[in-house]
């Protein structure tokens, strides 16, 4: 009765956070300085309101400043659990049957991986996400029965590789997408690996870590230029009335957003530089039409968009991170990643829907 309870509370709360602010949110996080900015006396150029956690300036070299608003803005001396404190919310209603859908938007070396993986002392979204996950079923076991599984897949170049493949040695499979119901998509023969604690599902997630870099000898260049993907799928049955729900949580590390300096625009950099541009904007694109109600939405131009298109409509829920650096020298980038999340969260919708 309890579960009830809380669960049409929780129910209620979040429809009239939805009517106020529609399905998709935009949190920005700027990271601090780092020791060579320090060292190297660079000066910042984001400036915040003590009074406000939503808005930030950009203060341009002519001392002009530009103002965003997003639905929080996170400054360099906010820590994970304050992120995830704002996080949790949406990520766990995947447990109440709702499709939900995370991503890290910015330029390389601003925090995505860090927010979403983060490190063993300071865990990131991910692994508090299952903690949370894992914590909730436990407590609910009374009157829900909950089944968890783990995918995780990189898109690099247009092509899909599995990275929970059982011999880390063997380079990733490829895959493909397949259209199963009316906009239900699915990619046959990825592994979905039933999970039952988090701690196993840190050590499935460091070996497809592994099995990201096969093949290549600059690891991190190769994950700064490939989006990473984590799903997890629930699958709940209520013990009270046998309802059942299947649901799925996409956690997204993008490729890097900048834009490739006229140096490298050639051979195997410019290919990549196209793919992770032609999908970036299919995915403002998608979002943009999404906003504008116009009817058809481009799930199709990429197979970021096309993958997700289920996660991603008008009855999911979508959370943006746009990760800054607050150093002078990445101002241009910074700008962009501003404007292109201000796009996103310029987007209106429907409801969240339960998925059956
Ligand atoms: P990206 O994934 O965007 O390329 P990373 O997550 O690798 O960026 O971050 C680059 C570096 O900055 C890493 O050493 C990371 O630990 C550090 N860093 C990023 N964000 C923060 C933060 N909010 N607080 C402390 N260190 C951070």
């Amino acid at each position: 009765k309890k579960y009830i309870e809380e669960s049409s509370e929780r129910r209620r709360l979040y429809n009239e956070v939805i009517e106020l602010k529609g399905n998709i949110r935009v949190f920005c996080r700027c990271r601090p300085l780092n020791q060579v900015e320090i060292a190297g006396g660079s000066n910042c150029v984001v400036e915040f309101d003590s009074s406000l956690d939503n808005e930030l300036h950009i203060v341009s070299s002519d001392s002009s400043k530009k103002q965003f608003k997003f639905d929080h803005v996170f400054r360099p001396d906010d820590n994970q659990e304050a992120v995830f404190a704002q996080t949790k919310p949406i990520v766990t209603s995947v447990l109440d049957g709702y499709n939900v859908c995370i991503f890290a938007y910015g330029q390389t070396g601003t925090g995505k991986t860090f927010t979403m993986d983060g490190t063993p002392e300071n865990r990131g979204v991910n692994y508090r996400t299952l903690e949370e996950l894992f914590r909730i079923s436990q407590e609910r076991s009374g009157v829900m029965r909950y089944e968890l599984f783990v995918s995780m897949l990189e898109v690099y170049n247009e092509k899909i590789r599995d990275l929970l493949v059982e011999n880390s040695n063997q380079p990733p499979k490829k895959l493909e997408i397949k259209q199963a119901a009316e906009g239900t998509q699915e990619v046959p023969g990825l592994v979905e690996a039933r999970v039952y604690g988090t701690e196993e599902v840190w050590e499935l997630l460091k070996s497809g870590s592994r099995a990201r870099s096969v093949g290549s000898t600059i690891a991190n260049e190769l994950s700064s230029r490939s989006h990473c993907l984590l799903r997890v799928t629930v699958k709940g049955e209520s013990l009270v009335d046998g309802q059942k729900t299947r649901s799925h949580l996409w956690l997204v590390d993008l490729a890097g957003s900048e834009r490739v300096g006229k140096i490298e625009v050639e051979g195997e950099r410019l290919k990549e530089s196209q793919y992770i541009n032609k999908s970036l904007s299919a995915l403002g694109d998608v979002i943009s039409a999404l906003a504008s109600k116009t009817g058809h939405i481009p799930y199709r131009n990429s197979k970021l968009t096309h993958m997700l298109q289920s996660s991603l409509g008008g009855d999911c829920k979508t959370l943006m991170f746009v990760q800054i650096s607050p150093s002078a020298a990445d101002l241009g980038e910074t700008l962009c990643s501003l404007n292109f999340a201000s796009r996103v969260r310029g987007i209106e919708s429907g409801p969240a829907r339960k998925q059956t």
